[in-house]
């Protein structure tokens, strides 16, 4: 089992805080102690609700290495091979233990489509489904199935705005506190999009609903404490004002361009001091773009958090070590933590651009794509944040660096992501793209050394090609498109997979696990 475990590189996870005020420091226990508790909700929430194994009930491990896998997975079933189970336990169901382990999609829609009435709590974010007197389905709002843990959570977020001197803070802890309640989170997310002065900043609450996998709308229950780097958000300040001029230049006839991007969305750095619940499980989260509520999105926008330290951990301890075995030597030097950074950061702001509709007036993008469809949006964040950085360098605006560090920088990028594997969105895009990228000769194998190298002319069309590709595929809501494509190149043939095996025989960890709390910032 320990094998298993050393997948995960051991990273304290610490934080200047000496620019925090006093005050600041005080709300730190209480931040991470409401934290605690969305770890405690998520284990549950991740767990397997039969009576064979009882996950939430923390059972006893007696070997040591599958003790520590269990934590790190929040459960029996592996992360990173599917939710295999690693235990001998039944499988892990598709709706967690958010609904009843033997419901399936069929039965669900069924009792939906009979009880109509029913229907907006049944496919509520903030429902647990369960079976009452062995058939009827009943949901339970997260406020009264969490009852406890959500008062305590709330009581404790009340006591951190007592502290908080920030006024956006200290409205947003309140309304959080509220929010716990009632589940009614789209005040509190709106006070949270007009914070902007904080230095200490926590995301907590049910959020993301990837958990979710039999149907993906049951929000599992996370938390960051995070601290703002002021120095490299002012980095970040000045791209999204460029972001309707990026959208008019995308490689692409007009009518997969016409929509305007978001430009009022607010980009900054951070230091994570606390991972907790969802976040923590698995492989870690280095961005956030949030809230996810629509209605707040369109009436405000969004934020998007890029995480630091968490990101720097990944550059020293995977990618590197990855450079070191695949790519050739007089390009490993153009391998950098800003390009690493500026990387992920335009991924995110790409998610804001190309197309949300069909041209043909069929609706959402994302409908029309189904299952294929996030897959598909993450490879475009991925090609459009390169041609983004691009384009920077190409108007004199990006002068830190040269584009040659981006290129390579992401090559490697992909060979770190792949490993995800298929069952996660990142590593079917990363294949993708790796095999796309081959067939346009944008990079090089060379077959005495088994090193890769960027073919830095042909790079460029490779990006436009992919970028016009992924667009076209997405206004036209071509899922026989996309599929044509995944099946085209989105496997990892047999000289990749001998290549990826070398990074596991040199033991270079997949991701990274954290040692954290009030005595690792030096708190206690
Ligand atoms: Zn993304």
């Amino acid at each position: 089992m320990l094998e298993l475990v050393n997948q995960y590189a051991v990273v304290r996870l610490t934080a200047d805080l000496s620019r925090l005020t006093p005050a600041e420091r005080k709300m730190i226990p209480f931040l991470i102690k409401a934290a605690g508790r969305m770890d405690d909700m998520f284990r549950h929430q991740a767990g397997d609700a039969g009576v064979r194994y009882r996950i939430a009930d923390k059972p006893d491990i007696p070997d040591p290495g599958a003790r520590r896998y269990h934590e790190i997975n929040y459960g029996p079933w592996d992360r990173l091979r599917d939710n295999e189970p690693f235990l001998p336990v039944p499988p892990k169901p598709l709706g967690a233990n958010f609904y009843p382990p033997d419901l399936t999609r069929e039965e669900f829609e069924a009792y939906v489509e009979a009880h109509p009435d029913e229907a907006g709590g049944l496919k509520s974010d903030y429902t647990m489904i369960r079976r009452l007197h062995g058939k009827k389905l009943v949901a339970i709002p997260y406020h009264v199935y969490f009852e406890d843990p959500l008062r305590a959570a709330a009581e404790t977020l009340r006591e951190a705005a007592r502290l908080a001197e920030d006024a956006g803070l200290k409205h947003y802890l309140e309304l959080r506190a509220e929010a716990f309640l009632t589940d009614q989170y789209r005040e509190s997310d709106l006070a949270w999009l007009d914070m902007k002065q904080n230095r200490l900043e926590v995301v907590i609450g049910p959020i993301e609903t990837y958990e979710d996998r039999l149907f993906g709308y049951k929000t599992a229950f996370e938390a960051y404490v995070l601290v703002k780097d002021v120095e490299w958000s002012r980095r970040l300040e000045k791209y999204a004002d460029l972001l309707p001029d990026l959208q008019r230049r995308l490689p692409v006839p007009d009518e997969y361009k016409k929509e305007s991007p978001g430009t009022d969305s607010d980009l900054n750095a951070y230091d994570v001091i606390y991972y907790a619940g969802d976040c923590n499980a698995g492989v870690k989260t280095i961005a956030i773009n949030l809230p996810n509520d629509e209605v707040v999105q369109l009436e405000k926008g969004t934020r998007r958090l890029q995480l630091k330290n968490a990101m720097r951990a990944k550059f020293d301890r995977i990618l590197m070590p990855i450079v070191g075995v695949l790519i050739a030597s007089d390009q490993q030097k153009h391998v950098t933590f800003e390009a690493f950074f500026g990387n992920t950061m335009f991924h995110e702001v790409a998610h804001g651009l190309g197309i949300k509709n069909t041209i043909d007036g069929r609706g959402a993008v994302r409908q029309a794509l189904r299952d294929e469809a996030s897959a598909l949006e993450e490879g475009k964040a991925d090609i459009l944040g390169l041609y983004m950085v691009e384009k920077l360098f190409a108007d004199g605006v990006f002068t830190e660096g040269d584009i040659l560090d981006h290129y390579v920088t992401f090559l490697a990028g992909i060979f770190r992501s792949v490993r995800f594997g298929a069952s996660s969105a990142h590593g079917r895009a990363n294949m993708l793209r790796f095999n796309f990228f081959k067939r346009y000769g944008a990079f090089r194998r060379d077959g005495a050394n088994g090193r890769y190298r960027v073919v830095p002319e042909k790079m460029a069309s490779a990006v436009a090609a992919l970028s016009r590709k992924i667009l076209v595929l997405q206004g036209d809501g071509d899922y026989a498109g996309v599929k044509d494509l995944v099946t085209e190149m989105g496997s990892v043939g047999p000289e990749l997979q001998r290549d990826l095996d070398r990074l596991a025989a040199a033991s270079i960890p997949v991701d990274i696990v954290f040692e954290q709390g009030l005595e690792v910032l030096g708190l206690k």
